[in-house]
């Protein structure tokens, strides 16, 4: 047994004795197999936080032991997809605050990124980049689109809650991509909100090439529609400037439900969108 498995129990039992806590990291739900390695850093973390518990803590000092997951875009990237690995290969560690933990979040939030993600139920962000309660500011919309509401959101997280990454996360299969793909007399019959929804996503799907098979096309249009809402995000002056400064990165995402692997667009040439004569605040008219 390893140093790190023998000190993750007795930091377990300390923490079970003070209010029958329990560890992130520790659990492997499901699995009858090997647990996942846990990392020393989460161990000696964990050991602070027991010890706290032990001589009665405030919260503030309980919440100041966890150490940042990211203080950079470049750490923020790095942890979305070293969770994203852990999850597709079968190691999730499902992180789980104690209890301790949880009371103390009342006294804020510091997430590390902010994600506008398709609001499908098979696309749950925290299980698919590991992460816990308190690391992820998540708005989501069917087909991941830039409107008021998520436009807000991400800007509330970036200039109040210093967050260093943005990601705008679609997916495959993407059912709302997929109606925006039929005929306008098609999405004619769907409720005036929906055919709103569709209409913000049909620009950027516009300029896609002719793709005969099915799945290669909507795979091509929901890419185009990351591309054109992180294009969109860009524009928006509060993010221009946090980018000028370097206090952000707007990257891309595709997350492959039939893999659990997400493929991040980080580049210029990654984003490069087909131009279109659509404008970034088009949604404020189909919100009229
Ligand atoms: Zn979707």
């Amino acid at each position: 047994m390893s140093e790190n498995k023998i000190n993750r129990r007795d930091v377990c039992k300390t923490l079970l004795a003070f209010g029958g806590l329990t560890l992130g990291g520790l659990a492997t739900k499901g699995q009858t197999t090997t647990p996942t390695p846990v990392p020393v850093i989460d161990v000696l973390q964990d050991q602070k936080l027991a010890d706290a518990v032990k001589r009665g803590a405030t919260m503030e000092e309980i919440a100041e032991l966890r150490d940042p997951i990211a203080n950079t875009p470049q750490e923020a990237l790095r942890a979305l997809k070293t969770g994203n690995a852990r999850f597709f290969g079968g190691q999730a560690r499902r992180p789980e605050l104690s209890a301790a933990e949880r009371r103390a979040q009342i006294l804020g939030q510091t997430p590390f990124a902010v994600i506008l993600g398709c609001s499908d139920s098979r696309v749950p962000t925290e299980i698919i980049y590991d992460q816990s309660l308190g690391s992820l500011f998540i708005t989501r919309v069917a087909g991941n689109v830039v409107e008021m509401g998520t436009t807000g959101s991400i800007e509330y997280a970036v200039e109040h809650l210093k967050t260093s990454l943005v990601v705008v996360m679609g997916h495959e299969g993407c059912g709302a991509v997929k109606a925006a793909l039929l005929p306008a007399e098609e999405r004619a019959r769907e409720t005036p909100s929906i055919q709103a929804l569709l209409n913000s996503i049909v620009p950027s799907i516009s300029k896609i090439p002719k793709i005969r098979d099915e799945k290669a096309k909507l795979r091509e249009a929901v890419v185009a529609n990351v591309r054109q809402q992180v294009f969109n995000i860009k524009k928006q002056p509060a993010i221009q400037a946090a980018i000028a400064k370097n206090k952000i990165a707007v990257v891309g995402a595709f997350y492959e439900i039939t893999s659990g692997a997400v493929d991040f667009f980080e580049t210029d040439e990654d984003l490069r969108i087909a131009q279109t004569a659509y404008d970034s605040c088009d949604w404020r008219s189909h919100l009229a």
